[in-house]
């Protein structure tokens, strides 16, 4: 998940050091030794452990995550509404306040705040995410970014630049010479705008472009870095944009098409972190309006949701990664994330040309209690959802080499399988096995299992087991849930110490599950990715 960090890496919310410890209290009493309060009964660490694994609703969102406002962190100020951020993600520790060795008061320091450095102070050491998994609201949204006042001078060189000069991005946090840079030429009918990125191996899936209301947003991935273009044009341009990546030179052309064919004395005016260059988890994501153009069942529970992009929209989903949806659920804004899937198993098959734009797949479980999915099952065609730039730390470099490929999925744990399926039967020539175990809680919830006994077929080196937790009694083939012995008998390299990499996917017990017993049959860590958010 994200850091909702401003650019330029300061915290938002930042509790001053100075006012940690405060005069006079225990931390300040007892530096280097801290007091301890003394805890209820039942009230132990083992008890918290305890508390955090009985499947109970901490946060009171009912497992849901949320971008949480500053304004709404500060409501949540109270010793029986309590929630605190630390470094950007912030939790609901009102079930906490009693297991709190410290006490109520010292967790009320930074009640409705950002408690990140009152933390670091005290408890550097603590394994808060694990502690405090169970109370995790979500991630602070991101906050306008105010330019420091130096940089004024730096925005009129940017509205000069913007007349036709090559400008010099503004680098943040990292070498001068790695940042790319722009310019733009034009002629009658068109303007292009050429990204140097300065990278030998770019290609179209490190390009998000949109074009909205004369604002026009090109970010580029560049390992952990985004390079941001963001300009409210100069005049307008009509919707289709093309994009085209010299990858060896690491070029990255936009070609606008001018509505008026005018000539244009400059290209626009720059907006917030244009020509930026920073950490890309710092980077706020981005949202799009697309239009639902087909929902088709896939099984009784789940649907294949097709959106379609803006026409003026470039992005391809990367293997393995998956996007953020965004709605307004009574009242509220609500973002969960959701993994792409290709239209088909089938490796051969083309993706159907959406009208003239292109098409993201969803596959989503529709819970009746669910509060993002049923909303979304209420959708009609034609309405719209905001779709973010794509996520997710998946990279094909650690497939193009394998020789086996192991699959792991539960449920719905099966989608980021789908495009990595379809990648490496087509793409991977060392690969020599992909073994896929697929369990699921009955018959009826196996997904694609027609198109998955067809591939069996079709490709010799795809096998599936197919793993029912809940089975009828009709069924003949496995039964149970995730253990080692199942894994140990169908896991089997196709030679002794072949290239190998096992996914998983699934609930979170599921992947913990595997992870462990994965570990536990001699896998090393680099051999075993698991998809999370
Ligand atoms: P919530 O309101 O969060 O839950 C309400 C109730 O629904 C629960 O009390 C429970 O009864 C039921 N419920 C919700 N989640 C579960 C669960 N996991 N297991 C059992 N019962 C549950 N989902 C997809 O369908 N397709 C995807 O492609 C997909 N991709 C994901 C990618 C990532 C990286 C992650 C982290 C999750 C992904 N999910 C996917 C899950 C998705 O983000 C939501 O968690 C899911 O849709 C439930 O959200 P909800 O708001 O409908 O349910
Ligand atoms: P489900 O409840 O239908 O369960 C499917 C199977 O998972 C079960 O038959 C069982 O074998 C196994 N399972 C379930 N709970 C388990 C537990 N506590 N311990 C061990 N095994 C367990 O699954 P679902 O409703 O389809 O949920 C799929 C899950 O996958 C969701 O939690 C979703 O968030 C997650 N998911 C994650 C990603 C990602 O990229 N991280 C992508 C898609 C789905």
């Amino acid at each position: 998940m994200r850091r909702p960090e401003a650019a330029g890496g300061r915290r938002m919310l930042n509790v001053p050091a100075s006012a940690f410890p405060a005069p006079g209290s225990q931390q300040r009493a007892a530096r280097g030794r801290r007091t301890k309060v003394p805890l209820k009964p039942g009230r132990s660490l083992m008890d918290w452990i305890r508390l955090t694994k009985s499947g109970k609703d901490l946060t009171g969102l009912k497992g849901r995550l949320i971008e949480v406002t500053e304004e709404e962190l500060a409501k949540h100020n109270k010793t029986d509404d309590c929630w605190i951020c630390i470094r950007g993600l912030v939790y609901n520790v009102t079930p906490y306040m009693e297991y709190h060795p410290g006490g109520e008061d010292e967790l009320m320091k930074a009640a409705g705040a950002d408690g990140t450095d009152l933390f670091d102070q005290v408890h550097r050491w603590v394994n808060y995410e694990s502690m405090l998994k169970e109370c995790l609201v979500g991630r602070m949204a991101l906050k306008p970014i105010v330019l420091p006042k130096e940089s004024t001078s730096a925005l009129s060189e940017e509205k000069k630049c913007l007349n036709g000069m090559l400008p010099e991005s503004k680098i943040l946090g990292t070498s001068k010479t790695l940042a790319p840079s722009y310019d733009w030429f034009q002629t009658d009918c068109s303007v292009t705008v050429v990204v140097y990125t300065k990278q030998k191996d770019m290609n179209s899936e490190l390009v998000i472009l949109d074009y909205e209301d004369s604002r026009l947003r090109g970010e580029i991935i560049i390992s952990d870095y985004s390079y941001l273009l963001n300009i409210e044009l100069s005049n307008a341009v009509q919707e289709d944009i093309a994009v085209h990546v010299a990858e060896k030179v690491g070029k990255v052309e936009i070609v606008l098409k001018k509505k008026d064919n005018i000539p244009w004395k400059k290209l626009g005016q720059p907006l917030e972190s244009h020509n930026s260059f920073i950490k890309h988890t710092d980077r706020g994501l981005y949202y799009r309006k697309c239009k639902l153009i087909s929902k088709t069942e896939v099984t009784h529970d789940t649907k294949l949701f097709c959106l379609l992009l803006p026409q003026s929209t470039h992005f391809q989903i990367p293997v393995g990664q998956h996007v953020y949806l965004k709605q307004i659920v009574t009242g509220k804004e609500i973002v969960k994330p959701y993994t792409p899937v290709s239209c088909s198993l089938q490796t051969h098959f083309k993706e159907p040309s959406c009208h003239d734009g292109t098409c993201l797949f969803l596959m989503i479980k529709i819970y009746p209690s669910g509060l993002f999915s049923s909303e979304l099952d209420h959708l009609q065609i034609g309405d719209y959802i905001y779709v973010s730039n794509p996520e997710g730390n998946f990279q094909k470099s650690q497939v193009q080499t394998l020789e086996d490929l192991f699959l792991l999925a539960a449920g719905t744990g099966f989608t980021p399988m789908v495009k990595l399926l379809n990648y490496v039967l087509t793409d991977v020539n060392s690969l020599r096995t992909v073994k896929l175990m697929f369990f699921n809680k009955t018959e009826d919830d196996i997904l694609w299992r027609d198109q998955l006994e067809q591939l069996i077929l079709q490709d010799k080196r795809f096998e599936a087991q197919f793993i029912l937790s809940e089975p009828s009694k009709e069924w003949n083939g496995k039964r149970g849930k995730i253990s080692s012995s199942l894994l140990s008998e169908f896991f089997k390299r196709s030679k002794q110490d072949s290239k190998v990499l096992i996914c998983i996917c699934g609930p979170a017990p599921f992947t913990e599950q595997g992870e462990r017993f994965l570990k536990d049959l001699g896998y090393c860590k680099e051999e075993i990715h698991s998809f999370t958010a």
